[in-house]
């Protein structure tokens, strides 16, 4: 018997082909994370439940089972165990979840406090912050062991701009845009090498003398990139298969392989190969729409194009309304995310996704914002937002438009949390709870067919 409890309604997702069945009243696997992670959850379990009761008129409804991860983990498990073998097992079975921000402990301390994650250097018998007995032992982060056990290897993060939030350039309507990042290679893999030990050595060694390769100082980190063929075209069959289905313009390929062009230029070249075997009756690459076509997209098509890294930033500022899907290796898409969400002045409430072929989880993107816990207080849009996602990808998107719509009116009658209350003048600061129940309120009265 797992420590968490299944409910004693609804059924699991199933799968066919590529595809979910998903029942009416689905099982789905949450935990709302550490430090404001549960001030979170309430109010984001109040705008879902809220939506999907206000479009399905209790036709569907979501099952929450709740699975430990974390510093909850710690609680309910073994001292050591922040990821149970249990939970990683439900978002498997269950398949889709959606999650809060996890503690991850920065520092050279060796333990941590379980209540308030203040770092400590010893173990002492109560934490000298909060009073708490439970101190564990310093821990590695839990989002990426989810990431790298449950092989969820795209990072999705849709980008748009919600009238009124207050933002730094003067048209954000313009930006509306997909980032699929891979989230597995590249920075991920960690392959790194530190100055002045036996193994860096090693590997200088062998690139300088046995393969001739010129590293300018011999006291260098060294760092290896991997991008595979296999890592690339799944991605990038994903995002491509996105949107199809969302019916979107084009998806670009953003890469850096005027520089590196075994890693980045290898990414773009097998994206524009499985574009070209597996969608070739729905796509047009951009060679080919100047070539065979003028420059005038056929109806119905799919535009494939890839732009440099850096050339990508400036493009989503001053034509941003020329990009909708981006395919993207890893560090360029952790760059270009943050960036593109402060364009819009969404950093506070960006949503975001980790998607694999078993399991997609959920889930805000910023952190546990520790000195708000417990205040009642943080903004909720970015864990509501990824509810969003969460329903679009259940296909209920009759409750994830209501949500949008609440929240957009919400924003715009200037009722806020504090993060956008201190931007927007003449605004009225709400709690994190009020802010989603007063989503809730402005879904409008009339519901919206299934
Ligand atoms: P953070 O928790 O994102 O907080 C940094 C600042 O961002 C906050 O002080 C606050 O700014 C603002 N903020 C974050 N969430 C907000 C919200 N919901 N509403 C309004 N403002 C919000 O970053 P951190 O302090 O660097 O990290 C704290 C912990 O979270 C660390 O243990 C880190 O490892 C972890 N973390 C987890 C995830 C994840 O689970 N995916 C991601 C990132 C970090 P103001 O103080 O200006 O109001």
């Amino acid at each position: 018997m797992p420590k968490y409890q299944v409910p004693s309604r609804g059924a699991k997702i199933g799968r066919k082909g590529a595809a979910l069945e998903v029942p009416d009243e689905p099982i789905i696997p949450f935990f709302p994370g550490d430090g404001t992670g549960p001030d979170l959850w309430r109010a984001t379990q109040v705008v879902l439940d809220g939506a999907v009761e206000k479009a399905y008129k209790g036709k569907k409804k979501i099952a929450w089972m709740e699975v430990y991860a974390g510093l909850t983990a710690l609680k309910h498990y073994d001292k050591d165990t922040v990821l149970p073998q249990e939970t990683l097992d439900a978002f498997r079975e269950y398949r889709v979840g959606l999650k809060g921000p996890l503690t991850t402990p920065a520092g050279q301390h060796k333990f941590v406090c379980l209540d308030c994650a203040a770092e400590l250097p010893d173990r002492p018998a109560k934490c000298p912050k909060c009073g708490s007995q439970w101190i564990t032992p310093r821990f590695r982060s839990v989002n990426v062991g989810l990431r790298q056990k449950l092989d969820l290897y795209a990072c999705v993060r849709p980008v748009r701009w919600f009238t009124g939030v207050p933002c730094p350039v003067k048209e954000p309507g313009k930006l509306d845009i997909v980032i699929f990042r891979e989230n597995t290679e590249d920075i991920y893999a960690g392959i790194e090498f530190e100055w002045g030990t036996p193994e860096q050595k090693k590997v200088y060694d062998f690139l300088v003398k046995d393969m001739g390769k010129k590293i300018p100082f011999p006291d260098s980190g060294i760092g290896i990139k991997p991008i595979s063929k296999t890592g690339s075209q799944r991605l990038i069959r994903m995002a491509i298969r996105y949107a199809i289905d969302h019916k979107k313009p084009s998806v670009t390929i953003v890469h850096k392989g005027n520089i590196q062009k075994f890693t980045e230029g290898a990414f773009r070249d097998w994206g524009y190969e499985l574009a070209k075997s597996e969608f070739r009756d729905q796509i047009v690459t951009e060679a080919e729409l100047w070539d065979q076509h003028n420059g005038k997209m056929p109806a119905g098509k799919l535009l494939i194009k890839d732009r440099i890294a850096d050339q990508t930033f400036q493009q989503l500022l001053l034509r941003p309304d020329e990009y909708s899907v981006l395919a993207t290796p890893n560090l360029n898409g952790d760059y270009l995310s943050d960036a593109a969400a402060a364009q819009v002045g969404g950093l506070g409430i960006a949503p975001g996704a980790n998607i694999g072929d078993e399991a997609a989880i959920f889930e805000a993107t910023h952190g546990t914002a520790p000195k708000y816990t417990n205040k009642d207080m943080v903004n909720p849009g970015s864990l509501i937002l990824s509810g969003v996602m969460m329903l679009e990808h259940l296909g209920w998107q009759a409750a994830a438009d209501l949500v949008v719509k609440g929240l957009e009116a919400t924003i715009q009658a200037k009722t806020v949390t504090y993060d956008l209350e201190r931007q927007m003048p003449g605004a009225k600061k709400l709690k994190c709870s009020e802010f989603g129940a007063a989503i809730v309120k402005n879904m409008g009265g009339a519901p919206v067919a299934a």
